[in-house]
């Protein structure tokens, strides 16, 4: 069955996927085997070798393709555009594996922590990378970025953890015209394509961390990249086999079991993180709250265009410094006070100290990601109860 046509709600349910059709089951099985038998050396039904090749992963490559709108056929890529990966950061080293060494890379200044210490510590010693991290919020600092030599562009959006909204559409544009060699990439994973669909807005590939929404359920690491691009699609399977990051069946299995209930998720999160939000703004203790749903932020017009919806993360910066913030931290009961984000379970964290230790001091006071900044991942619980621990833990 053609599945495009579908709505989101439908698509995660069904998108690239059909009963076996050996036994009918209606999820696929944890396919474990490394390798395949084959009739005559070279004859086979398509599987060789497990990291290459693996029915389990196939099944979530292809739901994701159907979810990012690819448009590229099954009889043009095995899976249509879609490509899972270890983690996050083994798709973002994929991508950064097609810059030559040297070439010129531009990333958004706010990026999650892994990412920036990817291009710095590691991809800018050992691949020569010419990085420029830039604030793509600006409409000049846009132009005078993207030269004719650039490589890669890296966008996030919404941002980890400043939550700043790019517009992709005005990025697209402005490259097309003045860096036509470069491959334009976006890490979505805050939005997740229940929300933002960057490839519709002229981007080359779309990034996601399914250790976070996608899967949902905080049990399993992995990374996804979709293209619409044919020639791209080549080059990333390409990569994906001789590099060797593909994601495990297990893994594979468990973020394909936790799209199906995407749709009803992002509804929740989206919902509770507005409600949230407005009590945080309100709160005498917090300074400022940065939520893209918000009317004073700075970019919700974008928001409101670019998105369905607003998402489950919010940034807060408390009143005080680092005490205050660390008491707030210690207090929250439901709230659990770890790294990670878009599980079902309410999170927060302090950035300056958890996850975004790794970037480097002066860029984080420049940033202005500061020891009273706190990230929260609003869950799936009781809209009510959340906001009763926010309030006592703030009492
Ligand atoms: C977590 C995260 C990553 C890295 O993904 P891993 O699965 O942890 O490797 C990349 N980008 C964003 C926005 C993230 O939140």
């Amino acid at each position: 069955m053609d599945h495009s046509r579908l709505r989101d709600a439908s698509k995660v349910v069904h998108a690239g996927q059909a009963p076996d059709p050996s036994t009918g089951a209606v999820m696929p099985s944890i396919s474990v085997s490394t390798t395949y038998v084959q009739e005559s050396p070279g004859v086979h039904k398509g599987y060789e070798y497990a990291r290459p090749h693996n029915p389990t992963r196939y099944a979530l490559e292809r739901m994701i393709a159907g979810l990012e709108n690819t448009g590229i056929s099954l009889g043009d890529d095995v899976t249509g555009g879609g490509f899972a990966f270890v983690s996050g950061l083994a798709s973002i080293a994929t991508m950064l594996d097609f810059v030559p060494h040297g070439g010129r890379v531009v990333a958004m200044d706010d990026l999650y922590g892994g990412t920036g210490r990817l291009i710095r510590m590691v991809r800018t010693p050992s691949q020569g990378i010419d990085a420029h991290f830039v604030d793509l919020t600006s409409d000049g600092a846009i132009k005078d970025a993207l030269t004719p030599d650039t490589k890669l562009v890296w966008v996030e959006t919404p941002t980890n953890p400043l939550l700043k909204v790019v517009d992709l559409a005005k990025i697209a544009v402005i490259a097309k015209a003045q860096a036509p060699d470069a491959i334009l990439c976006c890490d979505s994973t805050f939005a997740t394509p229940m929300l933002q669909r960057p490839l519709e807005l002229g981007f080359d590939v779309v990034m996601h961390s399914s250790t976070k929404y996608l899967n949902g359920h905080s049990d399993a690491v992995g990374g996804l990249l979709a293209t619409n691009r044919q020639d791209l699609a080549e080059r990333i399977r390409y990569h994906q086999n001789a590099v060797g990051a593909s994601m495990s069946p297990f893994d594979a299995y468990l973020t394909l079991r936790g799209i199906k209930t995407l749709h009803v998720r992002m509804q929740r999160h989206c919902q509770s993180a507005v409600e949230i939000a407005t009590f945080l703004e309100n709160h005498p203790k917090i300074e400022r709250t940065v939520y893209p749903g918000l009317s004073s932020h700075p970019q919700h017009e974008i928001a409101a265009k670019q998105m369905d919806g607003f998402s489950g993360i919010i940034t807060i910066y408390m009143n005080g410094g680092l005490d205050e913030s660390r008491r707030f931290l210690e207090r929250v009961k439901i709230f659990a006070l770890a790294e990670s984000l878009g599980g079902v379970e309410s999170l927060i964290e302090h950035p300056a100290i958890m996850t975004h230790a790794s970037v480097p001091p002066e860029m984080r006071t420049q940033l202005g990601i500061s020891d009273s900044l706190i990230r929260l991942s609003v869950g799936v619980e009781d809209t009510q109860d959340l906001i009763d621990d926010l309030s006592q833990a703030l009492g």
